[in-house]
């Protein structure tokens, strides 16, 4: 159990488990995360990889899901055109809260190779919506995006999940 479990879990005596509310609650999201795998050219096939049998992302609780109402975290993944920027942030809009957008890859990050010259690409997907974690490369290997999820999950360890809820109540009195 201790092993599974992080430092902010004490163990008692007979195996009980002493921690926050909150601190419970972070520690189911960061284990449960359900991805909209958002490819939309090359760097998708090494999301794909990543889902698969050699790095098996299930192992860290994380299996994507099909629609944004699912979802809460958005994996962007490619080149952002002008045209798909739209479609981007409405699937963003419609993913509940709390959500997370991780950007994978040169051209979701800044353009890439179309940086200098691509017309028709938008020099980052963070012009559209926030982005908490940028995987460098292009494209990045499967042990880079992990290595982006382990990072997004130490973000969400850290998260105040009570208080902006708490804020939110006060502001509507
Ligand atoms: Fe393709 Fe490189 Fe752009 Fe990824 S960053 S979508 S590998 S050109």
């Amino acid at each position: 159990m201790k092993s599974f479990l992080d430092s902010r879990f004490k163990t008692g005596e007979g195996g009980v488990v002493l921690t926050t509310a909150e601190d419970l609650l972070n520690w189911a999201r960061l284990n449960s995360l359900w991805p909209m795998g958002f490819g939309l050219a090359c760097c998708a096939i090494e999301m794909m990889q990543t889902y698969a049998s050699s790095y098996d992302l299930e192992r860290f609780g994380i299996f994507p899901r099909p629609s944004p109402r699912q979802s809460d975290v958005m994996i962007v993944a490619g080149t952002v055109t002008f045209k798909m920027a739209d479609r981007i942030r409405r699937l963003y809009e419609q993913m509940p809260e709390p959500r997370y957008v991780i950007s994978m890859g040169s051209c979701s990050n800044c353009g890439g190779p179309y940086w200098e010259h691509g017309y028709h690409v938008v020099k980052g997907v963070d012009r559209i919506i926030p982005v908490d974690v940028y995987v460098p490369g292009c494209p990045p290997r499967p042990e880079a995006l992990i290595g982006a999820i382990l990072k997004l999950q130490e973000k969400i360890r850290n998260e105040s999940v009570i208080e902006p809820v708490a804020a939110k109540q006060l502001l509507e009195r």
